[in-house]
């Protein structure tokens, strides 16, 4: 896959790709750690490096919904949308409804060049629906 984008094969970069892969949506802390696992020491910086060049070669996507840190999947190239919970921060996958590249087409595009469109659902996942878990309003209301 590195070579077919043209990036160089580093262990860092497989290492990354390989983390990105047995953990969609990971974030970047988990990723480390999981990279630290595979190859020993590797530095912060290595990683989140790596991360941008996957990202720029469009090998892994990276997504960042409101309030969360940056996360980043394998599954590229096809848009779809993602569902996260409001209660615990889980995130899944959620495909397109009507085909690709959803409302791309911009009812007044203001003169940009759009290449992407993005739609977040927002709710409680079966865990946090089912149990007596705070929000997160609740919990801001509680502490300050
Ligand atoms: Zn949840
Ligand atoms: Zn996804």
């Amino acid at each position: 896959m590195l070579r077919e984008a043209a990036l160089r094969v580093t262990r860092p970069r497989v290492a990354v790709l390989g983390a990105v892969y047995d953990h969609p949506h990971a974030d970047t802390d988990s990723i480390i750690s999981a990279v630290r696992a595979d190859l020993g020491d590797v530095s912060h910086q290595a990683v989140y490096d790596v991360l941008r060049a996957l990202t720029l070669a469009r090998l892994v996507r990276r997504i960042q919904p409101p309030g969360s840190v940056a996360r980043y999947e394998s599954r590229v190239g096809d848009n779809h949308h993602h569902v996260v919970c409001r209660s615990c921060g889980r995130i899944a996958d959620v495909d397109c409804a009507v085909g690709d590249t959803p409302c791309l087409t911009a009812s007044d595009d203001h003169g940009f060049d759009i290449d992407e469109a993005e739609v977040v659902y927002w709710g409680l996942c079966p865990d946090c629906s089912t149990q007596p878990h705070p929000t997160a309003r609740q919990e801001l209301d509680r502490r300050v």
